[in-house]
């Protein structure tokens, strides 16, 4: 957008701010007018369009309950079972806790909203760290993701993937981004990823930002970089590109560029080559005015490490939306990466809120049944409260439960802001992969049957994210007792490293397509000597637990019971291959 843009966007967001209840009112009545005649609605509303009706009647679903509809569209039925307005393919989210990944219906409309939400979020930004358009180039690491034809014909393919897609960003991307489109969609991401960090090294002296989607693949990016520095240097220094990096479009696209430049490379090399890698982005990339990736939710383990790298440079969490629907934006880019809210647009879809209680042991829990709790409105929320986020959109989602958590940190005009709480019932989570407390129980179930037949029972386990290196990956701590007085240590190691394959096998489908990737690393088992969960359980004990409550965590948060685990470790293993 350009400079004389941004003023005009930061005022229709005061516009849309201050009318927020207005707007959604709306919204709702634009989307009940176009799509009750659909099959869906019209068991509920029978032709009707009013909203106390459609608070009355339309049930609060998740993606179970709208899958068969979207399969019978993706299947060849036409679309208006769900939905009036036509629809051009499928948003595929990054996966679902325990299946497949979604589908979600896209339209034209979709496609506008996202193009003015790109207005929408970058403007604030425009206004803190000035026209970055006009000032140089962004390094983005931007990968995008196969797709998938469905029967009918139609595309599925993720946001991200159908935004690199578009003629318009095509256009725009050698003008604005150091990748060229080659290294985006390179099929073997490590090609893309060293291609991509290659040409933001030789634009180093336009790149004014640098980033990703998520936190989680700048540091990939980082450590990538860690690995390959010298190589890159040499690279930069001949003017040839490595061997190993066969791709057809990326070889292409750097045999446009690339002439021997043995300054750059001595001056990239002075800088990798020192014993702290601390504020090295700062370093490498001198005109960088932010790293502009999502820091929240999830991302939030990120944090720290990134900030060692970038010293100073701030952080900027720009948006929160998903592939179900576009939701706010953050209106303070400077503000620490911690306390981001995002400001919720009410001209992006139909917002309510499902109220969800913080219990004792600090996780969330549903206060009563779904259909027993008064959904509230947008302008309703209460500061400081926790919310489910659920969505009706003019892309055939009504009452849909995104599975997102939020609190209200406060308003900006009647608009309410929200801080990211937690994905509903997701355990794990190394990138966007989001495995739940079942998911894992039924793969800690089809490894340990492999104990059993040998004299060894699986007695507790409870597992963490590990991410001090990059790629993070998933840790199980198991406490394993022999029968017949057999000693654990009796364990042949082969068995417990097929037990991390088993478990991996048994994992969800978008787990194994990220470890396909390298996007996590492989899945490792602690076995920890006898009693270490009782040590854990004295430990919540002494922290305030009732014993008689206690719970053992299915994923452990804090760093003092992490310790209680890790210092009783006998035996560690790892997964040796990706199960695809
Ligand atoms: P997807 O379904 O693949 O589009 O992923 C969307 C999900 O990513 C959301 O439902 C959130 O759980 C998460 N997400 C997206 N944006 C943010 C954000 N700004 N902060 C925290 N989590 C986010």
């Amino acid at each position: 957008m350009a400079t004389n843009g941004y003023e005009g966007v930061l005022k229709m967001i005061e516009e849309l701010t201050t009318n927020a209840g207005q707007i959604q009112d709306e919204v709702l009545r634009e989307i009940l007018s176009r799509n009750a005649g659909t099959e869906y609605l019209r068991g509920f509303l029978h032709g009707q369009t009013e909203k106390q009706l459609f608070k009355k009647n339309v049930p609060i679903v998740t993606y179970e309950h709208l899958k068969p509809y979207i399969d019978r569209i993706a299947n060849g039925e036409t679309s208006d079972i769900l939905l009036a307005e036509p629809i051009t393919g499928f948003f595929l989210s990054s996966g679902t806790s325990g299946g497949q990944p979604k589908m979600t219906p896209v339209t034209a409309q979709v496609t506008k909203n996202c193009e003015l939400f790109r207005g929408f979020y970058e403007s604030p930004v425009i206004k803190h760290f000035g026209d970055i358009n006009q000032a140089g180039k962004r390094m983005e690491l931007m990968f995008a993701r196969p797709e998938i034809e469905t029967p009918s014909g139609l595309k599925a393919a993720s946001a991200s993937t159908s935004i690199y897609k578009e003629s318009k960003f095509r256009t725009i991307l050698p003008k604005l981004y150091t990748s060229p489109i080659e290294t985006i969609f390179c099929p073997d991401p490590n090609h893309g990823l060293y291609c991509q960090l290659l040409f933001g090294l030789i634009q180093r002296d336009e790149v004014v930002t640098i980033g990703s989607l998520f936190a989680s693949t700048v540091l990939r990016g980082i450590k990538f970089l860690e690995n390959h520095w010298q190589e890159l240097c040499y690279d930069i220094k001949t003017g040839q590109l490595s061997d190993w990096i066969t791709d057809s479009g990326c070889r292409n696209a750097a045999s446009l560029v690339m002439k021997p430049n043995p300054e750059q490379a001595d001056l990239i090399e002075n800088i990798c080559n020192c014993k702290s890698w601390e504020g090295i982005i700062r370093k490498l990339w001198p005109k960088a005015r932010y790293i502009g990736c999502i820091c929240t939710g999830v991302m939030r383990q990120y944090i720290a490490e990134l900030e060692f790298y970038c010293r100073g440079l701030p952080l900027v969490s720009a948006f929160y939306a998903c592939s179900e629907a576009i939701c706010g934006i953050n209106l303070e880019p400077l503000c620490k990466p911690y306390d981001v809210s995002y400001t919720f647009l009410p001209n992006m879809a139909y917002f309510e809120f499902l109220p969800v209680e913080n219990d004792h042991d600090e996780s969330i829990d549903m206060k009563k049944n779904d259909e027993d709790t008064e959904l509230v409105d947008l302008v309703n929320v209460k500061a400081g409260q926790c919310y489910e986020l659920v969505v009706t959109t003019c892309a055939g989602l009504y009452r849909y439960k995104v599975g997102d958590v939020l609190m209200v940190s406060g308003f900006y005009n009647n608009a309410p802001q929200f801080q990211f709480v937690e994905r509903k019932n997701v355990i794990l989570s190394v990138d966007q992969e989001k495995t739940s407390e079942t998911d894992l129980s039924k793969a800690v179930t089809e490894a340990k049957a492999l104990l059993d037949p040998l004299g060894f029972i699986l007695t507790e386990y409870t597992s963490y994210v590990d991410t001090s290196s990059a790629p993070g990956h998933y840790v199980l701590f198991w406490e394993i007792k022999g029968k017949e007085g057999k000693h654990c240590k009796e364990l042949d190691p082969k068995i417990m490293v097929e037990c991390c394959s088993r478990m991996e096998e048994s994992l969800h489908y978008t787990y194994k397509i990220y470890r396909k990737r390298n996007i996590i690393a492989a899945l490792e088992i602690r076995v920890v000597k006898q009693g270490s969960f009782v040590a854990l359980m004295d430990y919540y004990v002494s922290k305030g637990t009732s014993l008689s409550q206690y719970k053992k965590p299915s994923c452990i948060k804090s760093e003092e019971a992490l310790k209680i685990l890790d210092s009783r470790v006998i035996g560690k293993y790892f997964s040796p291959k990706s199960p695809l």
